[in-house]
Parts: C-alpha cells; structure tokens; sequence
C-alpha cells in the first residue's frame, strides 16, 4: 500500500510540473529582465568582465566609480558583440567584485545580453567567503540567494540568472557542503542552474551526490573547470547526468590541442550535446602605482579577451571534422539548454 502511494505521488508531481512546465514558458534571466530561451543565441557561457580578488569583507566593492569602468570596458563588449556573440555568462560571484550595475550598464550600451548569479565561491582557501557562511544553517544562506531572485541585487532590481559556486580539490568538507546544499534548496525554489567552480573530479561527484540527496536532478549542475579532469572522468561525469564546462581555452599551442583532443573524444562518444566551452577571460581590479585604481586582463594566456575560441579554436576543430552543427551545438544549443530557467512549483 505505502508503495502504491509513494508511485502514485510520484506521477502527481511528473504531472502537475508538466502542466507547469506547459503554462509556464522557459526563459532565460538576463540584467536587463528576462527573455526567451532563443534570444541567447551564440553564447560565452563562462566569462568574467570585472573581478576583485581583494577578499570578502576587506573592501566595500566596487572599489571604481561605474562609469570609469564602463567607459574601459565597452569597447571589447561592444567588439564581443560585432563578432556575432549575442550573450556573455558573467560567472563573477558576490565578494569577487560582481557589479551588476556595471553589468547592466555594459548591456544596454552594447546589446548584449548578460547573465549574473547569485551565490558563494568556498574555493580559493574560502578566502572569498562573508563571515555569516559559517553562522548560518544552508536554509539560512539558500533563503538570501532566493531573495536576490525574488526582489533583485541590492535594490537594484537585477536578478540573478544562475547559481555560481566555488569549491576546492578534495572531498567536500563541511562548509563546502552547505554550500552546494544551499545551492540545491535555492534551486528548487527558482529554477536557476548550479553551475559550480569545482576543482576536482572527487569534488564533482560529491555535488552530484548532494543535489541528489535533495531531489536535485544532476541535469541542474554544471561542473566548471572540467578540464582538470581526464577524458574518461568527464565522460563518467556526463553519464551521470551533468553537464561539463571546459573553460580555460587559450591560445597556446599545448592548449588548443588538448582542448580538440577533449572535444574529438567526446565528439566520438556521441557526448558532445553535454559539453559547454568558454575562455574564463575577463579583467581584475588593480592598484596603480599612484593609488588610482585600473583594470588588468587575467594572465590566462589570452592576449586578447574572448576571441580564441572563434580565432583559433573553431578552425581548428573544423580542420579536424567537426561541422557547423557541432560548433552551433557547442556555442548556441548547449548554453541555452544548459541555462534555461524551468519554473515547476513542485
Ligand atoms: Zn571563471
């Protein structure tokens, strides 16, 4: 009887999210509001504009006036734009200098469309985390990521169109935990994606492990940085339901070829429709000699930001094979499905 009910509620719950699903339309949240899934278009799905590696609760960010940086940065969005990329994810999260009134500015000037995020960054020593992390309960910290989605940024009204997390090499320890526990409770209350900066494949399979614990599908979660992992690791990790990000392409020569020999081998294990690329480019704040403050491009091996990919890497992989419906399924078909915010009330 118990398990006629559980199977019952179960198809209750398939049902009414479809239903949901139907009367509710995907869309995707961008800083300027929301908009449909296929107003994405050609996509960077793992990009940084401006960064402050400053640490969390050392200086009130951003330490710039707005408009000077506006004024620095626009004409490589607006060159972004010219190349035919119509949406840029800014995986910058809170207390790593993400400005989205800056961030809106630059899409409105450009027209380009600009993801945000909301939530923690745990890796890097927890050097970027606030202080309430470790007082608060993943309920506590899942409710503020909630309220940035309900109500806006800061009173800005700029909502988030993605979770962004960070976590280290090793086996999660507790505040990591929390952390993407918080993730999965924001999740289930929005439909944002998890997308989380993860430092080892251990790492990622303990996220799996913990979205699924909470009812979260793995098909939510993006693992970022999936590079540091072997082929046949990532090929292990898209089997169990998540999608990949390989977004540390360069221009170096040792780069591009491990970045086709990743791409090939997935290409051949019929995978590629779980595979996201990007560069990881962008600049971060610096301190000038005379006090002022300017920006500086990371030092990734990119000379010039957000342009390898369709400079160097594309012909490459089309020198090795691949069509124009790989390269679309990886820049225009991927991100958006990744990305895609699902409203279901269940
Ligand atoms: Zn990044």
């Amino acid at each position: 009887m118990k398990f006629l009910i559980i199977i019952f509620s179960l198809l209750l719950t398939l049902f009414s999210c479809t239903l949901s699903v139907n009367t509710k339309p995907q869309f995707i949240m961008t800083v300027t509001g929301p908009k449909d899934v296929d107003q994405m278009g050609l996509t960077l799905e793992h990009e940084h504009i401006a960064t402050d590696f400053t640490g969390a609760e050392k200086v009130t960010q951003p330490q710039y006036p707005v408009e000077l940086a506006a004024t620095f940065l626009l004409p490589y969005i607006q060159k972004l734009k010219a190349t035919g990329v119509n949406t840029l994810i800014e995986c910058t999260p809170e207390y790593i200098g993400r400005d989205v009134l800056l961030l809106r500015e630059l899409s409105e000037k450009s027209s380009i469309n600009i993801i945000t995020n909301t939530g923690y960054y745990a890796a890097a020593d927890k050097k970027y985390l606030p202080k309430h992390v470790y007082s608060e309960s993943a309920e506590q910290l899942a409710t503020r990521w909630v309220e940035e989605w309900e109500n806006g940024i800061k009173g800005t009204g700029i909502k988030p169109g993605f979770i962004k997390l960070g976590v280290g090499k090793d086996t999660l320890d507790s505040v990591e935990q929390k952390i993407v526990k918080a993730g999965a409770l924001a999740h289930l209350q929005t439909g944002l994606k998890i997308a989380i900066h993860t430092g080892s494949t251990i790492a990622a399979n303990d996220e799996i492990d913990i979205l699924e614990k909470k009812g979260v599908s793995a098909r939510a979660l993006i693992i970022v940085h999936a590079q540091h992992a072997t082929s046949d690791e990532q090929i292990k990790l898209i089997k169990r339901g998540c999608w990949i990000s390989l977004d540390g392409i360069n221009q170096k020569p040792e780069t591009i070829e491990k970045y086709t020999d990743f791409l090939i081998t997935l290409k051949n294990a019929e995978l590629l429709e779980n595979v996201l690329i990007s560069h990881d480019d962008g600049w971060s704040v610096i301190q000038k000699d005379d006090g002022a403050i300017g920006f500086e491009l990371f030092g990734n091996g990119n000379e010039k930001p957000y342009t390898t990919i369709f400079e160097i890497l594309i012909p490459e992989l089309r020198a090795l094979g691949f069509n124009q419906e790989d390269i679309d399924q990886l820049l225009i078909k991927n991100p958006a499905e990744a990305y895609k915010i699902e409203v279901c009330t269940n």
